[in-house]
């Protein structure tokens, strides 16, 4: 049968109930805080039966401060903390994906560092894979507390014009903060591509999704990793990453232009007959040649942002580069 992207055909294996997977970027400050609370979200689900093994899954997203030697602590005391250390700063999307692709668990969660994901949400989510009633336990927040204002209206602006541009519609406020069956996980893992937009590939893969929401809350220490450039071209990556709408808006524009200079035409030859000729009417016709130039080069961009995509996806480039893990570690000593 064909199989293009080598998507898995059957479940990869399973060696734990539920491994919780957390991106880390400069976050030793919040750890230990994030450690104890998921502490007691998965004591409640080994209290209620609905598990009876889990691991940790830290990704070292090439943090400048001590997150590594936090990491390396933790599972000096715990050994269900494993961990990935990137040989650099990756971002949050590779990270994620380098968490999916270690996790072993039955039910893998994805989470923040920060608690802005409230781990006691789990065991909520748990019970919604665990009745059939969905593959995925989704969350969203139901208000923006704690951020810029400034940031919520673009936030919101960007749904909108996702929403016209790709099918998918992505859910106002949806977290990345997700419970997944190993069908789910594997699906998600099955999208190998560089240009990764969580949000636009988890409603992709398809399956059911229950919402699950919640009130936001500021991060529980350190800051936000997310400047509002950074933030910016990770929604043009979204929007590119799931449209060609923008392609053929070059083909309406060139449409619109042609419309226009047959009008023109039409005038200027019934002017001619009618008035004569007079030289005039140079300005407008500057103003006419950048204005046509001006769509020409947009448009000429747009095509451009795809080439640029193809480009990194033709390298092949590995998503992200592991310094260290606990097993590497572990047979080094
Ligand atoms: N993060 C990451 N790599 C990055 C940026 C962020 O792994 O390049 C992690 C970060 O450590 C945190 C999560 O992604 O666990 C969300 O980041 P943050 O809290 O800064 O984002 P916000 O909640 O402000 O959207
Ligand atoms: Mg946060």
């Amino acid at each position: 049968m064909y199989n293009a992207n080598h998507i898995p055909q059957h479940q990869s294996e399973t060696s734990c109930d539920i491994s919780l997977v957390v991106p880390c970027f400069n976050e030793e400050e919040a750890l230990p805080f994030f450690y104890a609370e998921a502490n007691k979200a998965l004591a409640a689900l080994y209290e209620a039966k609905k598990i009876s093994s889990h691991e940790f899954i830290f990704v070292d997203d090439g943090s400048a401060d001590g997150t590594v030697s936090v990491l390396r602590a933790l599972r000096d005391k715990d050994a269900s903390v494993r961990y990935v250390s990137f040989s650099r700063n990756f971002g949050k999307e590779a990270a994620l994906y380098a968490g999916l692709s270690q996790s072993r668990g039955k039910f893998t969660a994805t989470l923040d560092a920060d608690l802005q994901d409230p781990p006691a949400l789990l065991p909520e989510m748990l019970d919604a894979l665990l009745s059939g009633e969905a593959d995925c336990a989704a969350t969203r927040r139901v208000n923006r507390k704690g951020e810029p204002p400034v940031r919520s209206f673009f936030a919101r602006c960007f749904y909108r014009i996702m929403h016209v541009l790709t099918n998918i519609d992505i859910v106002g406020g949806a977290r990345d903060f997700r419970l997944m069956t190993r069908r789910y996980t594997d699906a998600v893992l099955s999208l190998a591509e560089r240009n990764r937009f969580s949000k636009g590939i988890f409603p992709w893969v398809g399956f059911r999704t229950k919402w699950f929401a919640f009130k936001n809350t500021e991060r529980v220490a350190g800051k936000t990793k997310w400047s509002f450039t950074k933030l910016f071209a990770y929604s043009l990556d979204g929007i590119f990453g799931f449209s060609t709408k923008p392609l053929a808006l070059a083909s309406f524009a060139g449409i619109a232009a042609m419309a226009l200079a047959f009008a023109g035409i039409v005038f200027i030859i019934v002017r001619k007959l009618l008035f004569g000729d007079e030289v005039a009417g140079w300005p407008s016709l500057v103003c006419i040649i950048l204005f046509v130039g001006g769509v020409q080069l947009f448009t000429v961009g747009i095509l451009g942002q795809y080439v640029a995509k193809i480009y990194t996806e033709v390298k092949g480039r590995p998503l992200f580069i592991v310094r260290e893990t606990e097993e590497s570690r572990e047979s080094d000593t």
